[in-house]
């Protein structure tokens, strides 16, 4: 989906957001060069993310997904992690990159971190193409960042408001009328 009037503005283009994905792919090549990471995307938000950046590096990955949501279709977190679904690979001796769409308060990626190490991943780095550091309530170690914003609710390239607006090819900011 392309055009969408019920945005507001832009935040990142679909050429911005390509740029900065290969930049990422070519440090996570090198930073695991001879190695076979298990790259876990975090449903739902990150499926495109996930696709666009393991078709850009230049290493041999595996991939599977997991659901975790701290969310219940509004704009603010609950801070309730629930397991929606589980990955079906073994992590165990695996170097684990734990990939989301947006990193906000940390909780679901410090939850998720601390769950990998429980099940004997190798090693456990985090991957987000944004990051909204003013918004951090739990600290969270997070090796690759696409963008730092501020603290805005976005949507598109994968990313939702009540499961709407996800395949717009950019990231947005919604007119405050979506919200009523
Ligand atoms: P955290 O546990 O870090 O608070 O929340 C991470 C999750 O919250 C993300 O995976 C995403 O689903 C959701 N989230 C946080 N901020 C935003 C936002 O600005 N837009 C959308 N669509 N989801 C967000």
């Amino acid at each position: 989906m392309k055009n969408c009037n019920e945005i507001k503005s832009i935040m990142f283009s679909e050429q911005q957001i390509q740029e900065r994905i290969e930049q990422m792919a070519k440090q996570i090549a090198v930073d695991y060069a001879g190695r076979r990471p298990l790259v876990i995307g975090v449903l739902k938000g990150a499926w495109i993310f996930v696709a666009d950046l393991l078709r850009s590096l230049e290493l041999p990955a595996d991939v599977d997904f997991i659901c975790a949501s701290s969310y219940g279709g509004g704009t603010t977190t609950t801070g309730e992690l629930t397991l929606l679904k589980d990955i079906t690979m073994d992590c165990r001796r695996r170097d684990v990159l734990l990939v989301e769409d947006i990193i906000d308060s940390g909780i679901t990626l410090s939850r998720l971190k601390d769950m990998m190490i429980e099940r004997k991943a190798k090693s456990v780095n985090i991957v987000t193409l944004l990051s909204k550091p003013s918004r951090r309530k739990v600290d969270v170690d997070v090796k690759y960042v696409g963008f730092e914003i501020p603290d805005e609710f976005v949507v598109g390239y994968g990313m939702d408001y009540d499961e709407r607006f996800r395949t717009l090819n950019y990231i947005g900011v919604l007119k405050e009328e979506v919200y009523k």
